[in-house]
C-alpha cells in the first residue's frame, strides 16, 4: 500500500548528461544509501554503465560497495578514530585525509590518499595554518588527489575558495607533491562555474534528477524517486469536525477526507503544513497533522474508490514542493524517506 519507486534508467541518464556537458571525470556520489534512492542498486546500475570513480562518506559505506562487487573506483572522506585503514587499502578504497592522524595512518598502509584542504567550509579539510606543515610532510609524494568543497553562499565567497583551492596547488607544487586529480565542485559547483571542473567533478544531488538549488530547476535533469501510497479510508465529515491530532484544520464546509497511510515513519516531515498530493488528474491538500502512519487529504466533494493510488511526490508533485511545506530541502526529504514503504527499481 506504500511504494517508493526509483528509476535507475533516469540514474543513468542523469550521470550521462553530466559527462557529456565535461571533459572532466565525473565522480558519482552515492553516499547516505544513495540520497535514499538505494546505494548498492545504484552503485550496480552506474558501475554497468561504466561510472568514472563512485564516491561515498563512511568507510564502512565504502566497504560494503567493495563486497557487493563494485568494480569502479571508490572514495570515502568521512573517517572515524578507529576505521581500518589497511582494510581499505587492501579493499582499493581510495581515502579522503583531512588530518594529521589519518594521514599517518594511510601513509602507513599505503593506502591511496586524496588531500581535502578546507578553503573556506570550516567543515573537514586541514586549516590554512596548516598547508605549509602538510605538504612538508607529503613533500616529493604522488597523491591521487587534492580536493575541497565550495559553501555556495555566493559567487564571491565560491570565486574567493577557488583562489584558495589555486594557492593550495601551488604550495603542494612547490613541495614537489604530483597530483594526479584535482576536484573542487559537487552539483551546485558544476552548474554555475564551468572553470571549476578541473579534473574531476562529485555529482550528488544532480545524478537523482533534482536541482541544488532552492530557487532555480535544472531542466537537464530527470528526478529518479516517486513516492506513492494509496487511499484506505475514505469517509464524509461535517462542516467545523476536527481533523487529525489536535484538530488542527477544520474543514469550511462539509467534505470528504481520505486517509494516505504514509506517515513520518516513511519520512513524511510531522511539520509539513500546506503540501498538495496528485491523485488522478487532480491535486488535493493534505490537511491535518501528519502523524506516525498516516496522513489525511481533503477531497472536496470528489469520491474515488479504496485502493485508489496517490502520488506523494514525484512526476506530477515535485519533492521541492514537499520540502518548501516542511522548511526544507529536497535533500533532506529523499534522504529520509522510505520507513515501511516498499522500493521498486525500475530499470530496463
Ligand atoms: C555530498 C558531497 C558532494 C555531493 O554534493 P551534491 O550537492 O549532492 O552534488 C560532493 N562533495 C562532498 C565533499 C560531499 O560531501
Amino acid at each position: 500500500m506504500r511504494e517508493i519507486r526509483v528509476d535507475l534508467d533516469a540514474v543513468v541518464r542523469n550521470y550521462r548528461a553530466f559527462k557529456a556537458r565535461t571533459s572532466a571525470e565525473v565522480c558519482a556520489v552515492v553516499k547516505a544509501n544513495g540520497y535514499g534512492h538505494g546505494m548498492h542498486e545504484v552503485a550496480t546500475a552506474l558501475d554497468h554503465a561504466g561510472v568514472d570513480v563512485l564516491a561515498v562518506a563512511d568507510l564502512d559505506e565504502a566497504l560494503a560497495l567493495r563486497a557487493s562487487g563494485i568494480q569502479a573506483r571508490i572514495i570515502c572522506w568521512l573517517l572515524g578514530k578507529d576505521d581500518d585503514f589497511e582494510l581499505a587499502a587492501q579493499s582499493d578504497i581510495e581515502l579522503g585525509i583531512s588530518t594529521f592522524d589519518a594521514l599517518e595512518g594511510a601513509l602507513a598502509v599505503g593506502a591511496k590518499i586524496h588531500i581535502k584542504v578546507d578553503t573556506g567550509l570550516s567543515r573537514n579539510g586541514f586549516a590554512r595554518d596548516d598547508w605549509h606543515k602538510l605538504f612538508e610532510r607529503i613533500a616529493g609524494m604522488e597523491i591521487f588527489g587534492l580536493f575541497s568543497h565550495l559553501s555556495n553562499t555566493s559567487a564571491a565567497d565560491d570565486l574567493n575558495q577557488f583562489a584558495l583551492f589555486e594557492e593550495a596547488t601551488e604550495l603542494a607544487s612547490g613541495h614537489g607533491v604530483t597530483i594526479l586529480q584535482r576536484h573542487l565542485a559537487a552539483t551546485a559547483g558544476f552548474i554555475d562555474y564551468p572553470q571549476m571542473h578541473l579534473d574531476m567533478v562529485r555529482i550528488g544531488i544532480g545524478l537523482y534528477g533534482l536541482s541544488p538549488f532552492e530557487d532555480r530547476a535544472v531542466d537537464w535533469l530527470s528526478p529518479a524517486m516517486s513516492a506513492h501510497a494509496e487511499i484506505i479510508n475514505l469517509k464524509r465529515i461535517s462542516k467545523g469536525q476536527g481533523v487529525s491530532y489536535g484538530y488542527r484544520f477544520r474543514p469550511a464546509q462539509d467534505t470528504n477526507i481520505a486517509l494516505v497511510p504514509f506517515g513520518y515513519s516513511e519520512g513524511m516531515p510531522r511539520v509539513s503544513v500546506g503540501h498538495f498530493v496528485a491523485l488522478a488528474d487532480k491535486r488535493y491538500p493534505v490537511v491535518g497533522r501528519v502523524a506516525m502512519d498516516q496522513f489525511l487529504i481533503d477531497l472536496g466533494d470528489d469520491e474515488y474508490p479504496l485502493g485508489t493510488k496517490v502520488e506523494i511526490f514525484g512526476e506530477r508533485v515535485p519533492v521541492e514542493l514537499l520540502a518548501q511545506s516542511a522548511g526544507t530541502i529536497n535533500y533532506e526529504i529523499v534522504t529520509r524517506i522510505g520507513g515501511r514503504a516498499d522500493r521498486v527499481y525500475i530499470q530496463r
